[in-house]
């Protein structure tokens, strides 16, 4: 059977950690402050903003809400983002994207500060990522993986890994940031061929593509880590992966379950980037 990789070990021990530094911070008269936008009640996102402000509560973090209704203006917006941008007493953004309006998601992501972005909005934290320098922080998600490969001590130098799904916000950042730390790393995507047999011969598989169980034992050989970033709902109306996980159980060496892997760290990751900018003034 194969190791499941809770996520929960992975975050409580970034937790511990932050808890120390935070306290120090405040000893230091800073007081770690995370602003929150969103827009919208999509429930994913009331659901996330729940569990950071729950993580940041735990540590010490203070949480500022920005909530504004669906159908609010460019202007409305920014004038939030302009908000927290001159707030000294924030150190970390989070806005949640995608946004209905992709013209206003743009003007948002230039504006911010660059030292306020949490989760890789500017273009800034984008570029530190795609060229391995220290310039801001990589996505949450895509650096939640990491962190959970590296808390299990799972050996990526080297070897192959197929990342499923190009996106900005997990497939290319968590590539990169693989290739960084010299695993050879095969981006997948939907128009990829044999892609099966691309996962077959990997000894990693990062799977962020959005469709229920879709990487199936066709996808799989034994001595495998799987990754699985998906966040689904699947036909009986449960929350599930990218990855069969049953099939995962039989077949590979370890696998992260959904709920309780990959995003379970994700938030831990974006208190770690608040008290890293709090630590940099
Ligand atoms: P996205 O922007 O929709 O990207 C999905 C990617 O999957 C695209 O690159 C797409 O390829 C690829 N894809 C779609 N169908 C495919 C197929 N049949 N074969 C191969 N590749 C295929 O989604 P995302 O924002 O990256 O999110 C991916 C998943 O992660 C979603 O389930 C999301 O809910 C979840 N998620 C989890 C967390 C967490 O904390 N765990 C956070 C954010 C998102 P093309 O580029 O060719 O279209």
């Amino acid at each position: 059977m194969a190791e499941i990789l809770k996520g929960l070990p992975a975050a409580s021990a970034i937790t511990e950690e932050l808890i120390t530094r935070c306290n120090s911070l405040k000893s230091k008269g800073i007081m770690p402050a995370l602003a929150m936008l969103r827009i919208g009640e999509n429930q994913s996102d009331i659901s996330y903003e729940t569990g950071a402000s729950k993580r940041c509560e735990k540590i010490g973090i203070n949480v500022k809400k920005y909530i504004l209704p669906k159908e609010s203006k460019k202007e409305k917006i920014l004038n939030v983002i302009n908000e927290i941008n001159n707030d000294k007493n924030i150190h970390g953004c989070l806005m949640f994207r995608p946004l209905e309006d992709k013209d206003t998601e743009l003007e948002a992501c230039r504006l911010l500060l660059p030292e306020k972005d949490s989760d890789c909005m500017t273009s800034e934290s984008l570029s530190g990522v795609f060229t391995g320098s220290d310039t801001g922080y990589p996505p949450c998600t895509a650096q939640a993986c990491m962190e959970l490969l590296k808390h299990y001590k799972i050996e990526f130098a080297g070897k192959n890994v197929a990342v499923i799904g190009r996106s900005l916000v997990i497939g290319r950042p968590v590539s990169m940031m693989l290739m960084k730390e010299n695993a050879t790393v095969t981006i997948c995507h939907s128009k990829t061929q044999n892609l099966p047999s691309i996962c077959r011969n990997a000894d990693i598989i990062i799977a962020a593509i959005g469709r229920a169980g879709f990487v199936d034992k066709n996808f799989m050989s034994p001595g495998q880590v799987i990754i699985d970033v998906g966040i689904n709902v699947n036909s009986e109306g449960k929350l599930c992966g990218d990855v069969n996980f049953s099939d995962a159980e039989g077949i590979v060496r370890a696998v992260t379950p959904v709920p309780g892997g990959v995003g379970a760290v994700t938030t831990a990751v974006l208190a770690k980037h608040v008290i890293e900018s709090a630590e940099k003034l």
